[in-house]
């Protein structure tokens, strides 16, 4: 392995070479193993590489083209992408669209022109439309990375195929939903993109039409009713894989108003690790997921990721020696390994019966999409009490007001004490872009603010002196093309989580107020969800803006 100062060397030379042009192939190939050396990446060679359609469509192939770069590798969470200069702005600019659709960190190789050439020679061909059925895979790849490209694009889709093409846009720009609002004389179509609703495009009357229609098909809809909700799913297969859409027809003044939810099948974003908890918080998890007994809470307002930290939950634990069952209104997210049941209220068949139904079938670990009745709180207590590890979601503001709650349901104290293990209050915050993020020094004031906020959290966790330190600052959001002029990109949890040590127990057990339980929690090295918050804001990760936003009581 060559020393940083020679690769340097070795890379100035190789650019005086390219530039003097002329070089023969295996000249190229050693110039980009130079090039590979110099910026501490793998090199490799595509000329005989085999490559697949699958790999190669994650980008376009105009899209490859500009960034000078190629996707040759998929499989699973393993993406490898080779670059000719992985510093070029439109190389960069590929892998965040690849970060963004895929949900993991492509692997970067440095790759000679030739390579480059070869692997575009060798894009498949463009598909043929054929009649579609939702079942049958089809190559759908729109050929965008952001926003305003969708925006110019959509008149060009024939309305017949429009359905398909956005949820495709939809997996691709890594959006939630899909809504489609009919006013007087155009159709308002908009992406909820972390969180947001983003403004995409006004379709004509016509269009909505064809787009209702075909949703109404595929999710076996009656065609003929307008006058009142609907509900269904369907699943379609696009580029990146399985998708299915949850289906939700509401009549309004002007039409049907459309909201399409759409979920990416094994998305990589079920690892624990990605939700962003801190150590302590991680680690506190990991040890209350490993036992066999006890009910693990996890709480928060709608919308506040609760679903996606169970599935994350489950994620860690499923191994084939367990059998887990999980009841879910709706099933969001298909999960290998376990049993997905999905709540029929319509039919009866609700949360207790589910559970006590799972219950028979001698499950080790049941997950409880949501407690709502005291009889589902007292059914999912007890089964953590004999032999079951329960895991279960609650709408509470913070993880003290889940004891509170569940007590005021009726829940006897001498129930609930020994069987809750831990409790995870959680937020959605938006990560602010760093690509156009602003730094800045926050005044006396506002550092004396946090300076309260955080007192008490360990200093493992938090050194009081860094915020005095010269070189402390903050970042403010400012918006680019990068981000949709948002000024942030993706999102992360802040977690507020406690263990039910003997203390607590005993203070469950006494009926003490949330104050009191708050406190402790606090002396056993809880931090709560805006301290959480102030931490990711000092990490530079988010603002102080959205972290207030996101922890203000509702
Ligand atoms: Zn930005």
């Amino acid at each position: 392995m060559a020393t940083t100062k020679q690769s340097l060397a070795q890379q100035r030379r190789a650019d005086l070479a390219a530039r003097l042009g002329d070089i023969s192939g295996e000249q190229e190939e050693r110039l980009a193993q130079y090039r590979a050396t110099a910026q501490h990446l793998p090199y490799i060679s595509l000329t005989t590489y085999p490559l697949s359609a699958e790999a190669l469509l994650v980008a376009s192939k105009e899209l490859a083209k500009k960034a000078k770069a190629v996707v040759f590798y998929r499989r699973g969470g393993d993406i490898r992408i080779g670059a000719v200069n992985p510093s070029l702005p439109s190389t960069a600019k590929l892998l965040a669209a690849v970060r963004k659709s895929e949900g993991v960190e492509p692997q970067v190789y440095v790759i000679s022109e030739r390579s480059l050439l070869s692997a575009l020679a060798r894009y498949p061909a463009p598909r043929q439309t054929q009649e579609d059925t939702a079942t049958t895979p089809k190559a759908l790849s729109p050929p965008f990375i952001d926003l305003a490209q969708l925006t110019e694009k959509i008149g060009q889709v024939p309305p017949t195929r429009l359905l398909d093409y956005l949820i495709a846009a939809a997996v691709q720009l890594a959006a939630s939903d899909v809504h489609l609002e009919v006013a007087e004389s155009s159709v308002r179509l908009r992406l909820r993109i972390d969180g947001v609703l983003m403004e995409v495009a006004q379709l004509s009357k016509a269009t909505g039409q064809m787009v209702l229609s075909r949703v109404k098909i595929l999710a076996k809809l009656k065609l003929n009713v307008s006058e009142v909700a609907q509900e269904g799913s369907f699943s379609l297969a696009v580029e990146q894989g399985m998708v299915d859409v949850r289906v939700s027809i509401l009549p309004g003044r002007s039409g049907e108003n459309i909201v399409l939810r759409v979920l990416v099948r094994n998305r990589a974003a079920f690892e624990m690790t990605g939700l962003g908890m801190k150590e302590r918080d991680y680690e506190l998890v990991a040890k209350e997921l490993g036992r066999t007994i006890g009910l693990v809470l996890v709480t928060g307002p709608t919308g506040s990721g609760k679903t996606t930290t169970l599935a994350s939950f489950i994620t860690e634990i499923v191994s084939s020696e367990l059998k887990i069952i999980t009841l879910e209104d709706p099933i969001e997210y298909h999960l290998t390994g376990v049993q997905q049941t999905q709540i029929n209220r319509d039919a009866g068949y609700t949360y207790t019966q589910a559970l006590k139904a799972a219950l028979r079938q001698d499950p080790d670990i049941i997950m409880v999409g949501e407690i709502r009745e005291i009889e589902t709180a007292e059914t999912a207590l007890h089964a953590a009490l004999t032999g079951h590890l329960v895991l279960s979601s609650f709408h509470t503001n913070d993880a003290a007001g889940a004891i509170i709650r569940l007590r005021d349901m009726g829940v006897k104290p001498y129930v609930l004490a020994p069987a809750i293990n831990l409790v995870v209050a959680q937020r959605l915050v938006r990560k602010v872009c760093k690509n156009c993020a602003e730094s800045y020094r926050p005044d006396k004031h506002f550092i004396e603010e946090l300076r309260d906020a955080m007192a008490g959290v360990d200093r493992d966790i938090f050194e009081a002196d860094s915020l005095t330190d010269k070189k402390f600052s903050l970042l403010k959001a400012k918006g680019c093309q990068q981000c949709l002029k948002t000024g942030y990109q993706g999102r992360t949890g802040l977690f507020e989580v406690f263990a039910v040590t003997d203390k607590l127990e005993e203070l469950i057990l006494k009926g003490a107020s949330a104050e009191a339980i708050i406190d402790e929690a606090r002396r056993s090295g809880m931090t709560t969800l805006l301290q959480d918050g102030y931490l990711k804001a000092l990490d530079q990760i988010t603002t102080i803006e959205e972290v207030l936003r996101s922890t203000i009581a509702d």
